[in-house]
């Protein structure tokens, strides 16, 4: 079971968005910095875009490993086929190439961080959460490129003394999502809200939520 090859136009498209996407994160930074005068508390907005970041990447992560199935339209090939190949065939990851592993997300994100720019820097509330949405793009923004090297045997030094430090996802930590029935550790980005998510038994609960509300049972579309 291998993951399905993207068509020269999506490739294209992919393309344009890993440009546009950086693009508009460094313009942001370059309007920080140029602003009048800055919150001396945005440490803190940004620390909570990053954890959003990583929450979001666990929260979508865990919607296609749990609910719908690789029939449904669009999504179900786009979406949900993706991460149960990824279950059963771990290693096909390693054959994606930088624009399928990160096009998807900069797609994504492109049209947030354009309208960012909408985000009034005169006032505190506007700055506020303008660095908030640029540090939850920027956290986002390399989520399947982490997760990827989460998978590497061997990755390059520099990425080795970041999984090392923390700041980005451990292959230890994502190891454990990788152990059947794949119900842990479902944050991709910097893994920092595995730990906190599992403690609470946040997914647990939510799929007894959405079962209660739906009737839909989880993995019920997963083969074994
Ligand atoms: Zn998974
Ligand atoms: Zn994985």
């Amino acid at each position: 079971m291998v993951h399905g090859e993207m068509s020269p136009l999506s490739r294209t498209l992919e393309f344009g968005f890993l440009v546009i996407a950086p693009a508009l994160l460094l313009a942001h930074v370059v309007r920080f910095a140029t602003a009048e005068d800055r919150i001396w508390w945005w440490p803190i907005p940004v620390m909570l875009g990053l954890i959003a970041a990583d929450f979001g990447s666990g929260l979508v992560h865990w919607a296609a490993d749990t609910w719908g199935s690789e029939t449904m339209p669009v999504l179900g090939k786009r979406f949900v086929r993706p991460f149960r190949v990824h279950h059963q065939n771990p290693d096909d990851f390693l054959a994606r190439d930088f624009i399928d592993t990160n096009g998807d997300v900069a797609m994504v994100e492109a049209p947030l961080l354009a309208l960012g720019f909408a985000l009034p820097l005169t006032a505190e509330w506007g700055q506020a959460a303008a660095f908030f949405v640029v540090a939850l793009c920027a956290g986002g923004l390399p989520t399947n490129q982490v997760h990827q090297w989460a998978h590497m045997t061997d990755p390059h030094r520099v990425v080795k003394a970041l999984q090392r430090a923390g700041l980005i996802l451990s292959r230890n930590a994502h190891q454990r999502h990788h152990t059947a029935p794949h119900v842990v550790n479902y944050c991709i980005a910097t893994g920092w809200c595995n730990r906190a998510l599992t403690s609470i038994r946040f997914f647990p609960r939510m799929e007894t939520l959405v079962s209660r509300l739906t009737g839909w049972q989880p993995r019920s579309d997963v083969r074994s």
